[in-house]
């Protein structure tokens, strides 16, 4: 049987073209913008880091050693080990095989890591050629989406993604114009996802924690905290590696410049952006904030990871014994939504769990500046718009059957707020 074609994509979302090359742009400079203040004394958002020049951006060694870990991060993913899965079915009803080895890939890399370290690896490298670091990641990421968008041109039609295929280059190149782009039995975006990114961003939230001791003898309570809790959000991620294959950015978005960057250059050198502020601009924190910011991590994480997994069991299994005594609505694509559970009380139950944690990353920073909230602002703003995208595409799924699950669980996010 011929899969069906993808239609053209005429609803157009991040503002359309002009939206998608002002953020194309915009991504980047925001990125660097941040880097640069959070190095300077006062690390104020109002004040005018002095601009970079290409000089001090580029280092060809620190491309180098992206393109290396990159790779490396490659070969893992490809090595026979962890088991092979499949993914949710596509157009034509059929199904992709990953191979989920993150756990794995962490342990190597930890030991590897590891095994430097105690050979004398100055991890404080990380924080001294961070910028640099930042802008090869950065032309990585640009030259990766300009290769996604010329290979998605040879493509097979049914192969494209449904939001990416405008016809518009700028707006295809943003958002992924192939759902899927592989090398062989190498899926492009299922790797990135996961994997040179997320463990990039652990090994950068070490190289400042090592900055630190450098600096003043031993790491503080407030990078502890950091690097333990994104460390947990990390190594989480892996362990749940499988749950990847039936979020939005698997499913639906095509492999784009908004991936590809988001990827490889904003999670690891944005969302390390606290440790990197601990760095030059230390906090106490007693210990009895300690124990709250722990508890309000460890609530957060509870909701975020009871939601995902539940809703993650009940779609690859819905007689699972975990989620088959949930209620549920018919819906006339013969799926269910859940009505109870973490999914009755809030229609993003897992969006508010990430945002409790979110908020636990920034309170060690203290709140004297902004700067280290830069991720649970932005964040909320991702993670609403995201919900208002996943709320259109949910009513043109389930039509009549989502109105009726909007009616039973009127709250969002926050319940009785939002
Ligand atoms: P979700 O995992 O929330 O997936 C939304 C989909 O879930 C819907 O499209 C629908 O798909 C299904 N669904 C919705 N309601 C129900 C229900 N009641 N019962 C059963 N299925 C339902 O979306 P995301 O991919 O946005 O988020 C995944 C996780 O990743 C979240 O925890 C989010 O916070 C996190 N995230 C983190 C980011 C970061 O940068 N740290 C960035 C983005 C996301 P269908 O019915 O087709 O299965």
């Amino acid at each position: 049987m011929e899969a069906p074609r993808v239609p053209r994509t005429t609803e157009l979302e991040f503002g359309g073209t002009w939206g998608a090359a002002c953020l194309t742009l915009l991504l980047p400079a925001s990125t660097f913008y941040l880097l640069l203040v959070s190095r300077t004394a006062g690390a104020s958002l109002l004040s005018l880091p002095p601009f970079p020049t290409f000089r001090s951006l580029w280092d060809p060694t620190d491309l180098g050693l992206v393109l290396a870990w990159i790779a490396a991060q490659a070969l893992l993913a490809q090595a026979p080990l962890g088991k092979v899965t499949e993914g949710t079915p596509l157009r034509d009803k059929t199904r992709l095989q990953y191979r989920i080895n993150g756990c794995h890939a962490l342990g190597v890399t930890g030991v590897v890591l590891g095994a430097g370290l105690a050979g004398g690896l100055r991890l404080s490298y990380v924080y001294d050629h961070f910028l640099q670091l930042a802008f090869a990641a950065t032309l990585v990421a640009f030259a990766l989406s300009l290769i996604l968008y010329l290979k998605a041109l040879v493509a097979p039609q049914n192969a494209l993604a449904p939001g990416g295929n405008s016809g518009n280059p700028i707006y295809d190149f943003f958002l992924g114009h192939e759902l899927n782009p592989r090398i062989g039995s190498f899926d492009l975006k299922f790797f990135c996802e996961l994997r040179p990114g997320l463990l990039g961003w652990a090994v950068i939230n070490m190289g400042m924690l090592m900055k630190e001791a450098e600096l003043r003898g031993s790491p503080s309570l407030a990078m502890v905290l950091v690097n333990g809790f994104q460390l947990l959000y990390v190594v989480d991620a892996l362990w749940h590696e499988e749950a990847v294959l039936t979020t939005m950015d698997i499913q639906r978005d095509g492999f784009g410049f908004m991936l590809a960057f988001g990827d490889l250059a904003w999670v690891p050198f944005l969302y390390s952006l606290q440790g990197h502020f601990l760095v030059t601009h230390p906090h106490k924190v007693s210990l009895p904030a300690a124990a709250g910011i722990v508890l309000l991590n460890g609530l957060g994480y509870a909701i975020f990871r009871g939601a995902n997994s539940q809703k993650n069991t009940f779609r690859r299994n819905p007689n699972d014994p975990r989620v088959a005594g949930l209620r549920t609505i018919p819906t006339a694509t013969g799926r269910r939504l859940l009505v109870s559970g973490w999914w009755g009380l809030v229609r993003h139950p897992n969006y508010l769990g990430d945002l409790l944690m979110a908020l636990a990353w920034s309170l060690p920073c203290g709140l004297t500046h902004a700067l280290p909230y830069f991720y649970p602002i932005y964040f909320l703003l991702l993670l609403l718009h995201r919900e208002a995208r996943d709320e259109r595409h949910c009513l043109r799924q389930y039509g009549l059957a989502w109105r009726e699950y909007c009616r039973k669980v009127p709250f969002r996010i926050l319940p009785y707020v939002y």
